[in-house]
């Protein structure tokens, strides 16, 4: 087993006013970096940085990032879920790493697209119909997930099919997102 023991914080982060939210900090003794190459094989949508070592994820709408001493959680509703992810994650390390005679380590980097790979696929029209105030803003949000591809209403159109699909390449659905949307 390479995670025996942990301690868990969590913390209220400031969001809406009136809606509360929780991030919490999943504190290891043990590196766990020896893990990531294998999770970075098996976690669809994860990002890998390999001299960090980091690797972030996404599931159920959270953002999740294993770092050698400590796994990082946002976007808990509260202390109970907290708890529930935690020891989730915890099983996920431990289950891998137990599997990793079967799993192929993936040490390949996975880049997230800059906002100008991401421009260049959009209609570049300035319509502002996704509340942006031109298509190279909204790449830039894009890359930082904090706006999704169906928010631009022309890209919907049959003429934007390939660039579309080329975009949903570029931008898995599970990409974790980079801080908080404005
Ligand atoms: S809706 Fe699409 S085309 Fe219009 S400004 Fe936004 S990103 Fe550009």
């Amino acid at each position: 087993m390479l995670i025996e023991a942990y301690d868990l914080e969590v913390e209220t982060v400031p969001c809406e006013p009136g809606a509360e939210e929780f991030a919490a900090i999943v504190r290891l003794q043990t590196d766990i970096s020896p893990v990531l190459p294998y999770l970075n094989r098996t976690l669809r949508g994860a990002v890998y940085i390999a001299n960090a070592p980091t690797l972030t994820w996404k599931k159920g709408g959270r953002n999740i990032a294993f770092w050698p001493y400590k796994i990082a959680i946002g976007h808990l509703e509260d202390r109970a879920e907290a708890e529930k992810v935690a020891r989730g994650l915890v099983d996920l390390v431990n289950r891998t790493w137990e599997r990793r005679e079967e799993i192929e380590p993936d040490h390949e980097m996975r880049r997230r697209p800059g906002p100008m790979d991401v421009y260049k696929l959009l209609p570049r029209t300035n319509c502002r119909a996704c509340g942006q105030p031109t298509c190279f803003i909204f790449a830039s949000k894009l890359v930082l997930g904090h706006v999704k591809l169906d928010d631009c209403p022309p890209l919907q159109e049959a003429r934007y099919r390939e660039q579309r699909e080329e975009l949903a390449d570029l931008l898995p659905e599970d990409m974790p997102a980079i801080g908080r949307p404005e």
